[in-house]
């Protein structure tokens, strides 16, 4: 699950991390009202979506020359004018896919000035199975391309769970980071805050972009030479979720897929893909397996789909409706092992959503172990137009074949 960038913000303050004051503004009058209550002279105006690349993003209302989904202002009717030209419009970035997402809600925060930009983040090290910081002197909207040219300014410190942050592991990360003086006293203490804050939460991902050092001129005279967490995007294991009220709550569902939300109202592990054959498989690893052999045959997976081992039948239903309501979807293949799932209830609830909802498109069942007989018998006696297959390579053949036909 990911949240916004403020939500992030307001999280990493009660962790002890420094960072500017903001208030959050789903209006033109509310982004006055926040504007009012900061003390400027700087402001900054920040499209709040669950994507970043946002400075360098465009809307697609505005013209090519207008600036992007990051906005500096001197002052506040300049932050007035921002919020009326980006509220409601559509922002492309990087990650946001060509079809770009509205942007909802905007974040006034007081302005830095910035000496230098670094990046920083923290994720699960798979190798070594430790929470590990990834950090690089070379910050900013940049990053993607010093990790490709490279990826020798970036470093990497696994934190021992044991111990977590020793002396020596600030010490090291503020050496990469080339921090003195202020800077690195605020760093020792920034490094633990952000790893308790990521073991406390179970993040998955916590990603400071750009980390700042304050310019020594800056007007703010007390943060001069200090660090500060300009950008913020945070991750959690939804996994974990359960036991977060808390972030649970900072959930916006405006912001996920439809088909993502649905499925996860019916317990389904559901993540929506590019292509165009819907799957419906049980367990995790077949679901993998089958999604390898469909691109093998050429075609391209429009999801990952594991309706799990005990599935009900309502539970197959929901998840065929929504594989059909997918328009990308332009043939369905459901492979299906019956171990402690049963293939008559499979069939079962096949059968029942193609009658609720109808079947546009070219539909491969491949149904083998318990009950099998059973669940074939109900499929041919439905009246359907069902292709069944014989084994996993027979299937993806059939599917790809119906759907490049189509
Ligand atoms: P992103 O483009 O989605 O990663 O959004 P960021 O929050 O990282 O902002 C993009 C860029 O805007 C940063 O890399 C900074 O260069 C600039 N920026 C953001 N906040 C401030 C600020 O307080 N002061 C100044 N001078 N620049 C800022
Ligand atoms: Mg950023």
């Amino acid at each position: 699950m990911n949240i916004h960038e403020y939500q992030a913000k307001q999280l990493l303050v009660r962790f002890g991390a420094p960072v500017a004051q903001g208030h959050p503004a789903t209006s033109v009058e509310e982004a006055r009202k926040a504007a009012e209550a900061l003390p400027g002279p700087l402001w900054v105006v920040k499209s709040q979506i669950h994507a970043g690349g946002r400075g360098k993003g465009r809307f697609k209302e505005l013209p090519e020359t207008a600036k992007g989904g990051v906005r500096l202002a001197r002052s506040v009717d300049e932050v007035v004018r921002h919020a009326q030209e980006m509220l409601g419009n559509t922002l492309v970035t990087a990650q946001t896919g060509p079809e770009g997402k509205q942007v909802n809600r905007l974040y006034i925060e007081d302005g830095a000035d910035i000496a230098r930009e670094l990046y920083l983040s923290l994720l699960v090290n798979r190798e070594t199975g430790r929470v590990a910081f990834v950090v690089s002197t070379e910050g900013g909207m940049d990053i993607e391309q010093v990790a490709e040219e490279t990826p020798e300014a970036i470093h990497q410190f696994d934190i021992d769970p044991l111990t977590g942050v020793t002396d020596e592991d600030a010490n090291a990360i503020a050496d990469a980071l080339q921090l003195n003086e202020q800077a690195r006293v605020d760093m020792i203490q920034l490094a633990r805050s952000l790893y308790e804050a990521f073991t406390a939460k179970d993040m998955s991902m916590l990603e400071i972009n750009p980390l700042i050092v304050m310019d020594d001129d800056s007007t703010q005279v007390m943060n001069r030479g200090r660090l500060r967490v300009l950008d913020a995007k945070v991750s959690f294991d939804g996994n974990a979720l359960f036991r977060h009220p808390d972030i649970r709550e900072m959930r916006d569902l405006t912001e996920e897929d439809e088909k993502e939300i649905e499925a996860s109202k019916h317990d389904l592990a559901y993540i929506a893909l590019d292509g165009n054959i819907g799957c419906m498989v049980n367990g995790a690893g077949l679901a993998m397996a089958t999604m390898d052999i469909i691109k093998l045959y050429g075609g391209e997976p429009a999801n990952f789909l594991d309706v799990g081992g005990g599935a009900s039948r309502e539970k197959v239903t929901a998840a065929f409706k929504i594989i059909t309501a997918d328009p990308n979807v332009k043939g369905i293949l459901v492979n299906i092992f019956g171990g402690i799932m049963r293939c008559d209830v499979i069939a079962e609830g096949v059968v029942a959503a193609v009658r609720d909802v109808g079947l546009k498109v070219p539909l491969v069942v491949r149904l083998e172990g318990t009950n099998v007989e059973k669940g074939k018998k109900i499929l041919d006696e439905s009246g359907l137009d069902i292709t069944s297959a014989d084994d996993l390579d027979d299937a993806a053949k059939k599917i790809t074949d119906a759907v490049k036909k189509g």
